[in-house]
């Protein structure tokens, strides 16, 4: 444990934002570095207690309480050996993660969590600032021939660690580059790429190749696959949108997220985008309040939308956390920073139609106010009525 008395003396410290106006003028990401000494300072907030509740509410089972002892210790390097043992790529989960380890941290129950989150992210950009970041040629090869099939995170980190163990791994993507979700949905104001680039990098000098534009299933077949390869891995995300079949659903101006984000990162990226589709000089509604309609969210302000609404179907949640909950992910209403970016905010709107003008554009949305219908076994939400 860092410091005894670490959590009585130091309160929780947030993260420096550049201000909205500034940030909107770029896709950059926008946090500002934490110094050194606030990251001690909070690591020292960790109580290392009996049960450290953020490991398990960490998906990766990050040993956190290791690493934030080390970081009050200013031992950068061991805490990055730690925070590798359980996650190939913390300087992705240090910047995208929704942080549930936060949520279960003990400390959470009666004052404000360790900043776990911004700790990972720093104490990766430390080691890649120091070079402690390289290859890890593995002392062996197998000679066994494995394809990994989708590059998103799970493809990445999959075929990372099997080149680690010796196998020669081919990583095939549908799209244009490498990365799934992290190069083409999530907004590079939210993650840079240049971050999947540089892992790409360390990847390659590992024994990983990429192969980019194959379609597995079409360009080369599952047969063709299996007659390669020892084994294949399939980490091909879930790609299929959910739709809302509702009338007007047809009208030109409707977009899936993911045929309006991807482009963006693509023009980003330095490429070409003809007719991309743009929210610049629009009056914008975003369906649903969630990441996804986060990021929908500030791209459209950067894009220089002129209003942008955001309905969402569930009634607004509490904006404290209900008791009992602790340490399990509360339901409370959640502002991410696209919200402080300019947004107007509605809860319990469920979409019946929408309405078009002569030429067949979307004109107006038809909603009603919904009331929310629990299941008497779950509680989960079932259906949306007027
Ligand atoms: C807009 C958006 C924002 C998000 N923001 C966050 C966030 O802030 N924080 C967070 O934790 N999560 C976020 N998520 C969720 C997160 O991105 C996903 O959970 C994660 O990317 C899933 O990783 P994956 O590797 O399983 O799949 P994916 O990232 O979907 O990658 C799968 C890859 O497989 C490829 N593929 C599919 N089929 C084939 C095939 N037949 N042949 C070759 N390649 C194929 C696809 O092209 C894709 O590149 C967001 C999701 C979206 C859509
Ligand atoms: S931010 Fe996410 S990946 Fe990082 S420790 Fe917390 S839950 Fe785990």
């Amino acid at each position: 444990m860092g410091k005894i008395t670490g959590f009585l003396e130091f309160e929780r410290e947030k993260v420096h934002k550049e201000p909205v106006e500034q940030r909107l003028t770029h896709w950059r990401e926008f946090e500002e570095r934490t110094p050194d000494e606030v990251l001690k300072r909070q690591g020292a907030r960790c109580m290392d207690c009996g049960i450290p509740f953020c490991h398990k509410g960490c998906p990766l089972g990050n040993i956190i309480p290791d690493w934030n002892d080390l970081v009050y210790r200013g031992r950068w390097r061991e805490a990055i050996a730690r925070l590798h043992a359980t996650n190939n790529f913390p300087e992705f989960t240090g910047r995208i993660c929704p942080a549930p380890c936060e949520e279960a941290c003990v400390l959470n129950i009666n004052n404000d969590p360790v900043t776990i989150k911004n700790i990972e992210k720093n104490i990766i950009d430390h080691a890649w600032g120091e070079g402690w970041v390289t290859p890890l040629i593995p002392p062996r090869h197998t000679g066994k021939q494995v394809a990994v099939v989708g590059s998103g995170p799970a493809g990445m980190a999959c075929a990372q660690q099997l080149a680690r163990a010796g196998h020669a791994v081919t990583l095939f993507e549908r799209a244009d580059r490498i990365g799934g979700l992290l190069r083409y949905g999530i907004p590079d104001f939210k993650m840079e790429k240049w971050l999947i680039d540089r892992r790409m990098e360390q990847m390659a000098a590992e024994g990983v190749t990429f192969r980019t534009s194959v379609n597995a299933g079409v360009d080369v077949t599952g047969e063709q696959l299996q007659r390669e390869f020892d084994a294949i891995v399939l980490s091909c995300g879930a790609t299929k949108p959910r739709d809302l079949p509702v009338p007007g659903r047809e009208l030109e101006g409707i977009h899936f997220a993911m045929n309006f984000l991807p482009q963006q990162n693509k023009v980003n990226a330095g490429d070409r985008v003809d007719g991309q589709l743009l929210a610049t000089g629009k009056r914008v509604v975003i369906l649903g309040g969630g990441d996804t309609g986060s990021d929908c969210l500030g791209t459209s302000n950067r894009q220089g939308a002129i209003s942008v609404h955001q309905f969402e179907l569930l009634p607004e949640p509490p904006k404290d956390r209900p008791p009992l909950v602790w340490p399990n992910w509360p339901m409370i209403l959640r502002s991410s920073s696209s919200h402080e970016e300019g947004v107007i905010r509605d809860f319990s709107i469920n979409t019946k139609a929408f309405v078009g003008d002569a030429q067949g554009r979307v004109r107006a949305l038809r909603g009603v106010c919904a009331r929310c219908a629990r299941s008497g076994s779950t509680g989960r939400p079932t259906t949306a009525g007027p």
